[in-house]
């Protein structure tokens, strides 16, 4: 087997995060995609001694799992790759690679509590950050999510199983309207033209819309009409919240420059457990809102009575956690990167009459040795990197009992949670928790104790 040779094979093993592993022979094929039973064509991109990577061309035939009719835009939309297989089954597999990256480590000996579904499997979304583009050269100008490993080609994903109705109105409407004005969109390569990107966000449990334009500056364009149009869609949700923000910045994400109030206000409620959060344009809340719901219950199963303890809830984001703990806790302390959730924390923790919470802007690396009190209980939800050496040190150096680790990625998990190991803190419990049903993604809650 040699580089750019095309080879045909049975996918086997799916791994955690998407990729797969087959064996071919006696060499070991890496690939990025696949499920396990389809038959795959695949180019060589690198020979090692008994393994190759290789990048898929074609599926030949179907893999036996797949019984279930994807959207119409499965296998060219970069989003949801197990979309084909039941839900039931998708839950099983994820649970099972959960479970084999903690054995890789030698983790073993605790509760493994295995996986919880996410109250809906479709439509579970709150979120949509749609681009503007076009599926080929020159066509139509289209705006939804990037086809399957390209970075220009844009689907007006108007079949998308993940989100409700509302979406596809917003989605359409828009893609049509900008389509009859003729203006450019923008393009990453030589950072000209106009449309940028049409961002949707739903407070699941207060029926709150928030529609956000994202343009250039390079045209000066009356919004009123656009606006107009959004106002008069039948939508079964409140459109309190239309903003054109404007974005200069050269990379390819939603920052804003400046940010224009078509109409109502630059914000959306939102409810979980009973708190309310207000929802800014840019903050981070969870996606799957009935999801989160059941996340933050099982990480509170998981604290058991913390009545009159001292909590840090670490990457807090805008405090949801805090402040699901902080009903019976004595004081809650959270640590947050981004300034603008830091503030977000603080508000709807004063919105939720909770006095026994701060939030402090800052690294929690840099910051979290500096916090005075002993805490009783550490939460920490780390990003996809996990939880930097330094910090892990820091943390255990509190000493206190226990520590509950939720994560958005099990690979950086499992590592961080060795680390832990050589600080005297063992795994107690593991459950898991799907917040991105139809993606590889999954999100696991691990308790651990000093012993
Ligand atoms: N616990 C929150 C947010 C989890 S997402 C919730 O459930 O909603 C992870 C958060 O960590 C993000 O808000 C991100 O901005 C923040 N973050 C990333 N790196 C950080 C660091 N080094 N120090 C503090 N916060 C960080």
């Amino acid at each position: 087997m040699k580089k750019k040779d095309i080879i045909e094979f049975e996918v086997d093993k799916m791994e955690f995060g998407g990729t797969t592993v087959s064996q071919l022979g006696n060499r070991e094929i890496h690939m990025k995609g696949g499920i396990s039973g389809q038959k795959v064509k695949a180019a060589v991109k690198k020979v090692r001694s008994g393994k190759a990577d290789v990048k898929m061309l074609e599926i030949l035939e179907k893999s036996t799992l797949e019984t279930q009719t994807p959207c119409k835009h499965f296998n060219e939309c970069g989003g949801c790759t197990i979309l084909s297989i039941p839900y039931e089954k998708q839950l099983e597999i994820k649970e099972k690679q959960v479970m084999d990256l903690f054995l890789k480590q030698d983790l073993f000996g605790f509760q493994f509590q295995g996986i919880q579904g996410s109250p809906q499997d479709k439509l579970y979304r709150n979120k949509m950050e749609y681009t503007f583009g076009d599926e080929v050269k020159d066509g139509p100008l289209t705006v939804g999510l990037h086809k399957k490993g390209r970075h220009i080609d844009i689907l007006t994903v108007d079949g998308c199983f993940l989100v409700d109705q509302d979406f596809v109105k917003v989605l359409t409407s828009t893609a049509n309207y900008f389509n009859e004005k003729e203006l450019p969109y923008y393009r990453g390569i030589n950072h000209k033209g106009y449309l940028r990107n049409l961002v949707v966000r739903k407070g699941v449990n207060t029926n709150e819309l928030m529609v956000n334009i994202v343009t250039s500056s390079q045209i000066d364009f009356d919004m009123t009409e656009y606006k107009e149009m959004l106002l008069e869609l039948d939508l079964e949700a409140d459109l309190v919240s239309i903003l054109h923000t404007i974005n200069d910045g050269l990379a390819d994400a939603v920052q804003c420059d400046e940010l224009r109030i078509l109409h109502g206000r630059d914000y959306i409620n939102e409810e979980l457990l009973g708190l309310k959060f207000t929802i800014s344009p840019f903050s981070f809340f969870q996606t799957n809102t009935k999801g989160a719901e059941m996340l933050y219950t099982m990480a509170r199963e998981f604290v058991g009575d913390h009545s009159d303890k001292v909590v840090f809830d670490l990457y807090s984001g805008t405090g949801t956690i805090g402040q699901v703990m902080a009903g019976a806790a004595k004081k809650v302390y959270g640590i947050e990167l981004i300034e603008e959730a830091v503030v977000a924390a603080n508000n709807n923790a004063k919105l939720n009459n909770l006095n026994n919470c701060e939030f402090i802007a800052g690294d929690v690396t840099k910051t979290v040795k500096n916090l005075k009190e002993k805490p009783d209980l550490i939460i920490v939800d780390p990003p996809r990197p996990g939880v930097h050496k330094d910090a892990i040190r820091d943390i255990a150096g509190f000493n206190s009992n226990e520590i509950i680790y939720i994560s958005c990625n099990p690979k950086t998990l499992v590592l961080d949670l060795v680390e832990f190991k050589n600080y005297g803190y063992e795994v107690e419990k593991v459950k898991c928790m799907d917040m991105f049903p139809n993606t590889p993604h999954v999100e696991t809650v691990v308790k651990i104790v000093k012993k």
